[in-house]
């Protein structure tokens, strides 16, 4: 679609259609007809994202058809920061730390069935113990990242009271200097009467956790595990500079890795989807129907190096 269109007729395009797009007029970064000083326009196109020409009487610019940029930032974002005075480089530099993605992790604090029936409690307490001190490695290993983690959030399925939960690694994250915000939220299985009533309240439990957060993106790992320093990074680079969309990075077996859009998993996880696995199933089967079936993308292929 790279004809011309007028300021006119691509509104009426764009409204009979309902397209969604990114109108390049009064981005700061705009330069010429043809180029951007971000040099997104050639990257979107490289990408294959249709770029329209529009052209009348009164202006020249582009139309990012069917993508937002999210770098789009217009003189009232000059006029906010103070900060006309700057070269678009330096802008650019500004715009892109804006962007950087916000991500909420949550560390599955897995449970011990042999600990459910021990008399001995120095056991318990070194058993106890052990746990918190795994669950602040990977705490210590998100937190140590190249991009920050908004928020962690500890779901807790273990034998582990959220008392002793809370303070035991409380000091363990001051000890090994844990600087990220973060929370616990607790589920015992155990107090439902049968398997289904659980299943239910999980579930319920899920999207009440999912609800409460506030970043973009989620990301999911289980205690012990150590993330990589370049997880988010890459995610990042993915998403911000190589301009893929993506809804889901999804590893190749299990949880541990998954990252989320946040809107759409609170959306279909727990409305129509009663376990990840049905979740999975109804967003394939989704992007598969729409033709977007790179909107889920292996997490091999973006942290490979
Ligand atoms: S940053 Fe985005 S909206 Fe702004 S000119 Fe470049 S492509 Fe267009």
């Amino acid at each position: 679609m790279k004809w011309p269109y007028t300021e006119k007729s691509w509104e009426e395009y764009a409204q009979k259609n309902k397209v969604m797009f990114t109108s390049c007029k009064d981005c700061v970064f705009f330069q010429s007809p043809e180029s951007c000083s971000c040099e997104r326009l050639d990257k979107f196109e490289e990408n294959k994202v249709d770029i329209v020409s529009i052209k009348d009487d009164e202006s020249e610019y582009k139309i990012v058809n069917g993508r937002i940029c999210n770098m789009f930032r217009t003189d009232n974002w000059l006029k906010a920061l103070k900060i006309s005075d700057k070269t678009s480089d330096e802008l650019g530099v500004m715009a892109r730390r804006e962007i950087k993605i916000r991500c909420t992790f949550i560390v599955v604090c897995s449970d011990d069935k042999s600990c459910e029936n021990l008399s001995d409690e120095s056991e318990l307490r070194r058993k106890t113990k052990e746990k918190i001190s795994q669950i602040a490695k990977t705490m210590k290993s998100v937190d140590s990242s190249k991009i920050k983690p908004q928020e962690i959030i500890l779901l807790n399925e273990s034998w582990i009271q959220p008392y002793d939960f809370i303070n035991y690694l409380r000091r363990e994250c001051e000890s090994i200097g844990v600087e990220s915000k973060w929370r616990l939220e607790h589920f015992n299985k155990d107090v439902f009467d049968t398997k289904g009533e659980a299943e239910e309240s999980e579930k319920t439990f899920m999207k009440n956790v999912f609800k409460s957060i506030k970043s973009g993106y989620c990301a999911i790992f289980h205690d012990g595990e150590e993330v990589d320093a370049e997880y988010l990074s890459k995610i990042d680079e993915y998403l911000n500079d190589e301009l893929q969309a993506f809804l889901m990075i999804k590893p190749e077996s299990g949880l541990s890795g998954l990252l989320l859009n946040s809107i759409l998993f609170k959306q279909f996880f727990g409305s129509t989807s009663s376990s990840f696995d049905d979740f999975f199933k109804q967003l394939e089967e989704a992007v598969e129907k729409q033709k977007c079936t790179h909107l889920i993308q292996p997490l091999g292929k973006i942290l490979s190096p």
